[in-house]
């Protein structure tokens, strides 16, 4: 059976041929290896590590890049990439942004030749795995108020600090961590898988992507020779320009979702009956409801669109990928809300995938800038006026 799609506006027009078989590629292989098997996966809190060959033989990883045999996608092809991926789950996608836009882009960026050519193969085959330290217990939102320290010895680095919330954080081969030197200056290290002082703790009791491991670094007198160093690095623009390429693939990705409870919604309120013989589709709230979902994810599917174009030519602005990554986030979870209400009592059990999607979304509303970051950035933006500290 083909894969639902929702596409009011033709977009499907807007796609070259090649974009589109690579949405197909995905979309068929999410259909067949991940909807069969991911609801089990979320409640054992299980993120599916025996996948990540398959989704390396796709070349999901690192896939706008060129170099090092890369396929060299457009925006756009990645951006459908990620769209199917959080259309099975928002945990598969996030797993390949982290690997691809935290990892592989800022080595690609800043790294060194030696760093490219260790790990670059490596993490595009799947061979091994990254992560992206920025956030610590008490910076989310700030991360410039980071209190992680990078003190130079001789010819290494010391480390010591906690990240927390690190998406494949106990999972990863490497780290890369972000901290700040003696004068202040936030700089990125490679830190490998067992490096004395480098430890890793799950995150428990997670409610929201149950697929996908989240944990806490701690760097006790962790010692980073200087050559792990990501060279071409200084500030805090550097991760924050890796947000910048995360969020762009979520604003694709958080569509997939709304895609997923809108279809789920549809299919649902078509047989489920009440009152009679009708069913409750043909109800005029449950209609309001659905065109809601319809009309917001065609939007959507406009703006990521422009949006992919825009940075396949250079033009893309941060402010236009935080209003995208803004805006989806915010579709997809009203849509999971209302395909939540569509389902009765059956959308809160695992027979359905509503449920797993809302939860799902609250950490990607919450990752990579929170809704009310993206609102900040785009208010200063209109107005000029930084609005992000208090008024004194
Ligand atoms: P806080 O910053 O404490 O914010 C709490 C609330 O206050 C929010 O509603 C926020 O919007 C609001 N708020 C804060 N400041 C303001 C303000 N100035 N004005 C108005 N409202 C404000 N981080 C990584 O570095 N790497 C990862 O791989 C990673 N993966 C993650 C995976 C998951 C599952 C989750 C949940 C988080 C992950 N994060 C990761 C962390 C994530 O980026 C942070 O949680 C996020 O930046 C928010 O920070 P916080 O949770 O500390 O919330």
């Amino acid at each position: 059976m083909a894969t639902q799609t929702l596409d009011l506006y033709l977009v499907e027009e807007l796609y070259t041929e090649e974009e589109r078989m690579v949405r197909d590629a995905v979309r068929e292989w999410v259909d067949e290896r991940i909807l069969p098997h991911i609801e089990e996966w979320a409640w054992e809190g299980r993120f599916p590590r025996e996948l990540i060959p398959e989704m390396a033989a796709m070349n999901l990883f690192g896939a706008t890049f060129s170099e090092y045999g890369l396929p060299g996608l457009s925006n756009v092809a990645y951006g459908l990439v990620m769209q199917e991926l959080e259309r099975g789950d928002s945990g598969l996608r996030s797993f390949v942004s982290v690997q691809s836009a935290l990892v592989m882009y800022p080595i690609m960026t800043w790294g060194s030749k030696e760093q490219k050519d260790k790990w670059i193969p490596r993490l595009a085959k799947g061979e091994a795995i990254g992560c992206f330290g920025l956030t610590e217990p008490d910076f989310g939102s700030n991360p410039g108020g980071m209190r992680t320290r990078a003190r130079r010895v001789g010819n290494d680095w010391v480390l010591n600090g906690e990240k927390a919330w690190i998406t494949n954080g106990s999972i990863a081969d490497v780290a890369v961590v972000w901290a700040k030197d003696d004068e202040g200056v936030i700089r990125g290290f490679l830190v490998e898988k067992g490096t004395p002082g480098f430890e890793t703790f799950e995150h428990k009791g997670k409610y929201s992507l149950r697929a996908s491991v989240t944990s806490q670094l701690a760097f006790t007198d962790c010692k980073v020779p200087e050559a792990n160093r990501l060279p071409g690095a200084a500030g805090l623009k550097c991760p924050l320009s890796c947000l910048t390429q995360a969020r762009y693939g979520i604003a694709w990705g958080a569509l997939g979702s709304a895609l997923a409870t809108f279809h789920a919604a549809l299919d649902y309120a078509k047989t489920r009956k009440q009152f009679g013989d009708a069913p409750i589709a043909s109800h005029q709230i449950i209609q309001e409801r659905l065109v809601w979902m319809a009309n917001e994810i065609t939007k959507g599917q406009l703006m990521v669109w422009r949006l992919g174009r825009l940075k396949d030519e250079g033009r893309a602005t941060f402010v236009q990928v935080s209003q995208a990554k803004r805006n989806s986030c915010w579709v997809a979870r009203e849509c999971a809300k209302l395909a939540r209400e569509i389902h009765g009592a059956n959308g809160v059990v695992n027979e359905y995938p509503v449920m797993r999607h809302l939860m799902n979304i609250e950490s990607v509303y919450t990752y990579e800038g929170t809704h009310d970051m993206h609102t900040l950035i785009l208010g200063e933006f209109l107005t000029g006026i930084p609005a992000f500290m208090p008024p004194r």
